[in-house]
């Protein structure tokens, strides 16, 4: 067994009968000689991580270095608080822990990857306020955890996980498959519903560019980690509610990596391209620069 195809996974699991995490817990213990007991751990203390950098700014407003952002997730924090949401409670705090592990990222704090610190508000976002209304405990939280790693891990083999090679799609377009899948798997939907919501969210991310500007992982980064977040619950929604994907799932990777490679330069993390060379993001380089000399 490895992680080179969802379809084998999801064949798998439906084979065998056991949920994707578990398959991928085996493959990890084979490919790494570890124990179960071993991997738990881990995914314990990265839950932990997730757990901090997606409450750290909600209460305490906080900016990143440059200036560039910063104090969002306390807002949509006091907007939830004061105002009923029109996406709904799950959707809005997602985007909210989203936010706060982002302006963490940006803020030179300490977050887990996933897959990548660009993209490190998507999983862990959509894992704790769709666990929250769920009322899931740690276990399922890491078994969740777990069926998201399986699909990244997938996506890393198959395509790329880089911004620098394959655009924001690569990034946060895997992120949102991941949480996805994820949330499915809290909903203990089997695997097909856990891949089909995987492809259905990396479908709405095709072809993204990695516009970063002054080649910060602050805009567009912080506020994309929070609307991928509603990406992926709608994604694992759909899935849930019997709409399947035309494109299997790893044609869609397939076709984010065909994308990845006929993607310009300027879009993959160059800072040459998007948002970052429009008006406003180059004024914003030029201060940044200005302000770095002095
Ligand atoms: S725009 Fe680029 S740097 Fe920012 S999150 Fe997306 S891939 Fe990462």
């Amino acid at each position: 067994m490895s992680f080179t195809s969802l379809a084998t996974l999801m064949e798998d699991a439906l084979d065998t009968g056991v949920p994707i995490s578990e398959l991928v817990i085996t493959i990890e213990c084979e490919d790494y000689g570890v124990t179960p007991e071993f991997i738990y751990e881990k995914l314990q203390r990265t839950l932990s991580v997730m757990r901090s950098s997606c409450s750290e700014y909600i209460e305490k407003e906080s900016f990143s270095l440059s200036g560039l952002t910063g104090g969002y997730a306390v807002r949509m924090g006091e907007y939830i608080k004061n105002c009923s949401p029109l996406a709904g409670e799950t959707v809005a705090k997602a985007a909210m822990y989203a936010l706060s592990a982002s302006e963490v990222n940006a803020s030179m704090g300490v977050i887990a990857a996933a897959p990548t610190a660009g993209a490190c508000g998507i999983l862990p976002g959509v894992l704790l306020a769709v666990g929250e209304k769920l009322g899931s405990t740690d276990d399922d939280l890491i078994r969740a955890l777990l069926t998201g790693t399986g699909v990244g891990a997938v996506i890393a083999t198959r395509a790329t996980i880089s911004g620098a090679e394959g655009g924001c799609q690569a990034e946060c377009g895997t992120a949102a498959a991941m949480a996805a899948a994820a949330a499915c798997e809290l909903k203990c939907a089997p695997a097909d519903v856990c891949i089909n919501a995987a492809a259905l969210a990396l479908k709405n991310s095709l072809g993204l560019a990695c516009d970063p500007v002054c080649g910060l992982v602050e805009v567009p980064c912080v506020k994309r980690n929070a609307i991928f977040t509603s990406v992926a619950i709608t994604a694992a929604d759909m899935s849930l509610a019997g709409i399947k994907s035309v494109i299997p799932a790893d044609d869609v990777v397939d076709a984010m990596m065909l994308i990845a490679t006929e993607m310009p330069a300027s879009i993959r993390e160059s800072g040459l391209g998007g948002l970052a060379i429009t008006e406003t993001g180059r004024k914003l380089k030029r201060c940044f620069e200005e302000k770095s000399e002095n």
